[in-house]
């Protein structure tokens, strides 16, 4: 996607020569007519697949989780980190565990065994795809919940880390808006 490519060119930071910061309109601060053509393309790849629900993990992929919803018309379900008074500790979860590239922890996400369920159809969204971490931990709870696995949308694919390589390997069909091919002294460049 040209736009996002030339936003990561102008307002990307490399912070090293594997972390990239995008807060400026995709972590922190949101650029909302960006996130609605984001939406839009994955909905034109993945339109035909009879997607029922969009899962992401909180909370980076859940605004570009929402704009990809509003073209579906379904519903986003967001896996959750941390338990709260709302979710019952006796509610029945599907988990997971999740090495986070960012902050370098292993941690567990769940989701309520009420919004996944095997008639749903998912699409797997998320903000970056660096060590596939993330996505593998999703892809693990649509099949604990029996579910079908239509896709992942990730805005920024770093392909010089292991992740793309990996959840394609593992059948996953995956759309990235942008490929960064290397980020070496500072300097971006993309797979096209
Ligand atoms: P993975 O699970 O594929 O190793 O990493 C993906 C997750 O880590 C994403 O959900 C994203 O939040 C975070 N992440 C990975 N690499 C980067 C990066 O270079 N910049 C930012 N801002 N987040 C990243």
């Amino acid at each position: 996607m040209q736009e996002l490519k030339q936003k990561i060119l102008t307002d990307g930071r490399v912070k090293n020569e594997h972390v990239l910061a995008v807060d400026s309109f995709l972590n922190h601060q949101l650029d909302i007519p960006l996130f609605d053509k984001m939406g839009e393309y994955f909905f034109n790849r993945f339109k035909d697949r009879g997607i029922t629900k969009i899962l992401t993990i909180e909370s980076s992929g859940i605004a570009v989780a929402c704009f990809t919803a509003r073209y579906f018309n379904v519903p986003v379900v967001f896996a959750r980190k941390t338990q709260s008074l709302t979710l019952s500790a006796m509610d029945d979860k599907y988990c997971t565990e999740v090495y986070s590239f960012t902050k370098q922890t292993q941690y567990s996400v769940f989701v309520s065994q009420r919004y996944l369920n095997q008639d749903d159809v998912i699409l797997l969204i998320d903000d970056f795809l660096a060590n596939g971490q993330a996505l593998m931990g999703m892809a693990d709870l649509v099949s604990q919940a029996g579910a079908k696995l239509a896709g992942a949308g990730i805005v920024i694919e770093k392909a010089f880390q292991e992740g793309g390589g990996k959840v394609r390997e593992a059948g996953i069909e995956v759309c990235s808006l942008a490929r960064i091919q290397a980020m070496k002294e500072g300097r971006i460049t993309f797979i096209d």
